[in-house]
C-alpha cells in the first residue's frame, strides 16, 4: 500500500486513467474547434462533443442530448441556472427557495440575487440534513420562480428525496433545480423520474477532468428558457458562450460512460467499505457519533465527530492521510462547518468532525490502515486532554451511583 492515503473524494476525485486515454489525442492531433463548420478538423471535434453529449445524457436519462450545456463546472452551472432563471422569470416573479445546507455555489449566487432585491428562502433541515417537503410546500408563494435543493450534500452525504421535491414541483409549476454534483455517478439520477428541470454537474467530481461541467436544461414539458450570464459567440444554444473545452467535453463524457456501467457494482462495494470503516473505528472508540443520515447517505461518504479531539489536530497528526475536516479555515478564525451546525451539532463537536470520502481507487488495506491510524490519533490526543479526562470521571461516577441506586432496589 501506498501513502498518503487518499480519503477526500468529495473535494476531488483522481482522474480515471481511461478518461485520461480518451482526451490525449483531442491535445493533440484532433485539435480543431468544434464551431469550425467548413473542414475536418471541425467535424472530428463537432462529432466528439456531440458523443461526449450523448454519453452524459443517458448517465442522467435526459431525453435529448440537446439538452447538455457545457460550462466550466458545477459553480458555473448553479449560477448560470439560478441566475439565468431569475433574469428570464423577472415578470413572474422574485422568490427563490433553497437550502441551508446547500454548496456554497448555491448559497451565495442566491445571496447575490438577494442584493438585486429578489427574496429568497432558505429552508432549515432536521438532525440528518433533511429538508421537509411540508415545509417546502408552505414556503411557496405566487411570487415563487425557483426551487433549488441538491441530490446529496458534500459534507455529510445525506440524500434528499429529489422525486418528491420535483413531483412538488411539478404540481406547483415551479422550475426545479437541483445540484446532483455529488449524486451524478454515485447513485441513480434521472431526471424524467425525479422531475428534474436543471441539473448541474462537473467532470472532476466523477473521475474525469477539471474545469469541465455541465448544466441539463429540460427541453420539453416545460421548455425552460434560460437568460446566458456569459454573451459571445451563441454557443451552447445561447446559453452559454465561448469555444468549447473539446478535451474535457470528451474526458467528461467518458468518465459518465464508465460511471453508467459501474455505478451498481461501485456505489456496493464503497457502502461496504464505507461500513467497514464505520464498525472498526465504533467498536474501538467511545464518544464518536456519526453526522448525516444513517442509511440515506451516499456510498462513499462517513462523516464522524470525535469528541474531544479538534479535527484540526486530528488532521496534522494524519498527514499521511487525506481528509477533511467539519471546520473551514477561514481567514484568520476556524469556523465550524455551517452545514454541520444547520443540523443542530454543538459548535464544540462540530470541530471535531472529519469527512472520510472514499472513491473508485480506494482498498480494503487502506480503509484498514485509516481504521488503525485514526484510533491511535484519538486515543493518544484523547490521553492529553483534561477535558476528556473530567468527562470519563463524570460518567464513571454516574454508573457507580446508578449501580448503589439499583442495589437500593434490588
Ligand atoms: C464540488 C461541488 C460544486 C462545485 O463544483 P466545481 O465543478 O468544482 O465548480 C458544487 N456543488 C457541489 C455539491 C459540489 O460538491
Amino acid at each position: 500500500m501506498n501513502t498518503p492515503v487518499y480519503m477526500d473524494n468529495h473535494a476531488t476525485t483522481p482522474m480515471d486513467p481511461r478518461v485520461l486515454e480518451a482526451m490525449l489525442p483531442y491535445f493533440t492531433e484532433k485539435f480543431g474547434n468544434a464551431a469550425s463548420r467548413n473542414h475536418s478538423f471541425g467535424w472530428e471535434a463537432e462529432a466528439a462533443v456531440d458523443e461526449a453529449r450523448e454519453r452524459i445524457a443517458r448517465l442522467i436519462h435526459a431525453s435529448s442530448s440537446k439538452e447538455i450545456i457545457f460550462t466550466s463546472g458545477a459553480t458555473e452551472s448553479d449560477n448560470l441556472a439560478i441566475k439565468g432563471i431569475a433574469e428570464s422569470f423577472e415578470e413572474k416573479g422574485n422568490h427563490i427557495v433553497t437550502c441551508v445546507t446547500e454548496h456554497k455555489a448555491v448559497l451565495d449566487t442566491c445571496k447575490a440575487l438577494e442584493r438585486r432585491g429578489y427574496n429568497v428562502t432558505y429552508l432549515p433541515v432536521d438532525q440528518y440534513g433533511l429538508v421537509d417537503p411540508e415545509q417546502l410546500c408552505e414556503a411557496i408563494t405566487d411570487r415563487t420562480i425557483l426551487i433549488s435543493l441538491m441530490a446529496a450534500n458534500n459534507e455529510i452525504g445525506t440524500i434528499h428525496p429529489i422525486k418528491i421535491i420535483g413531483r412538488l414541483a411539478k404540481e406547483k409549476g415551479i422550475i426545479f433545480h437541483c445540484d446532483a454534483t455529488q449524486g451524478v455517478g454515485k447513485i441513480p439520477m434521472s431526471v424524467e423520474e425525479m422531475g428534474i428541470d436543471l441539473l448541474s454537474m462537473s467532470g472532476h467530481k466523477i473521475y474525469g477532468p477539471k474545469g469541465i461541467g455541465a448544466l441539463y436544461v429540460r427541453s420539453k414539458k416545460p421548455k425552460v428558457r434560460l437568460s446566458p450570464i456569459i454573451d459571445g459567440g451563441g454557443h451552447e444554444r445561447g446559453m452559454r458562450s465561448g469555444t468549447l473545452n473539446v478535451p474535457g467535453i470528451v474526458g467528461f463524457g467518458k468518465a459518465c460512460e464508465i460511471c453508467q456501467q459501474e455505478l451498481p457494482k461501485e456505489a456496493a462495494c464503497l457502502t461496504r467499505l464505507r461500513e467497514r470503516l464505520k464498525e472498526g473505528i465504533f467498536s474501538q472508540l467511545d464518544e464518536v457519533y456519526v453526522n448525516g443520515h444513517p442509511t440515506q447517505r451516499l456510498p462513499g461518504n462517513m462523516n464522524i465527530s470525535f469528541a474531544y479531539v479538534e479535527g484540526e489536530s486530528l488532521l496534522m497528526a494524519l498527514k499521511e492521510i487525506a481528509v477533511s475536516s467539519g471546520s473551514a479555515c477561514t481567514s484568520a478564525t476556524l469556523e465550524p462547518s455551517y452545514v454541520l451546525r444547520a443540523l443542530g451539532i454543538e459548535e464544540d463537536l462540530a470541530h471535531t468532525s472529519i469527512r472520510f470520502g472514499l472513491g473508485r481507487f480506494n482498498t480494503e488495506e487502506e480503509v484498514d490502515y485509516t481504521t488503525r491510524r485514526v484510533v491511535q490519533e484519538v486515543s493518544r490526543l484523547r490521553d492529553l486532554s483534561p477535558l476528556y479526562e473530567l468527562a470519563k470521571a463524570d460518567l464513571r461516577k454516574k454508573q457507580r451511583d446508578e449501580e448503589k441506586i439499583q442495589g437500593r432496589f434490588s
